[in-house]
């Protein structure tokens, strides 16, 4: 029978810590801190892998490729700070910010 997370701290265990090994480590900075209502899917830097099965993953060329799901990264994430406008992306930029060319 496992132990539940709210018996082990009321006997006064402090309460485990999330594995280094379940955070993300796909994305280039933190997601969010990038230019307001820019995602992952409107940078530049990122990029579709296909499996031999067909399944689709989204990779940042700014991180080392890796096989892992742990190196994947979200689309829908909100940008990160290393977010660079992709001008081959169809979807339009809606940061307000007019970019030169
Ligand atoms: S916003 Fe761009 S640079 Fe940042 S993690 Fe996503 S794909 Fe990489």
């Amino acid at each position: 029978m496992a132990i539940e997370q709210t018996e082990l701290l009321s006997l006064g265990y402090p309460p485990p810590r999330p594995s280094k090994r379940d955070e993300p480590r796909g994305y280039a900075a933190q997601p969010g801190t990038g230019p307001k209502g820019e995602t992952c899917g409107s940078c530049l830097h990122s990029y579709r892998v296909e499996s031999g099965s067909g399944k689709v993953f989204w990779k940042c060329d700014l991180r080392r490729f890796s096989r892992s799901a742990a190196s994947d990264i979200r689309k829908k994430s909100p940008a990160c700070s290393k977010w660079e406008h992709d001008p081959v992306d169809s979807k339009p930029n809606t940061n307000g910010i007019e970019t030169a060319g």
